[in-house]
């Protein structure tokens, strides 16, 4: 039998902790994003009423190059989102910090840094180093 090496509940339960007030921050960001999207165009709509076309069109050119700005940043932070709801998943399926390639532990600091690892630093180089 193969002696698994595993993240104790206690430090699990600290890892939960933190990726959860991580995805809070995350989720609050976004929703801030979104309210001053929401406000972007609201202001827009108003303004279509108000003034002149040509001046409106000036403005949508600006406007909608900062509402990209903020749907990328949209995107980034979804993505963030769903990586660390997966790392939540890891915790309770109880892969959470094992390298899927040599199943070993990755170390504490990494997992804080990046809890949606599933591979050691080790690991990692060597991979790159086959790719290169
Ligand atoms: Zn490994």
């Amino acid at each position: 039998m193969s002696t698994q090496k595993k993240y104790s509940k206690t430090k699990l339960a600290q890892f939960k902790k933190s990726i959860e007030a991580k995805l809070n921050s995350v989720a609050n960001e976004m929703d801030d994003i979104k309210e001053t999207l929401d406000t972007n165009t609201r202001g827009n709509s108003s303004m279509v009423q108000d003034s002149v076309y040509s001046v409106h069109m000036a403005d949508a050119g600006t406007d909608s190059y900062e509402r990209e700005k903020g749907f990328h940043f949209m995107n980034r932070e979804s993505d963030y989102y769903k990586y660390l709801v997966f790392a939540l998943q890891r915790i309770e399926d109880g892969s959470f910090g094992i390298c899927k390639i040599c199943d070993d532990l990755i170390p504490e600091e990494r997992m804080s840094e990046v809890p949606n690892a599933t591979k050691c630093v080790q690991c990692k180089e060597k991979e790159k180093l086959n790719l290169a």
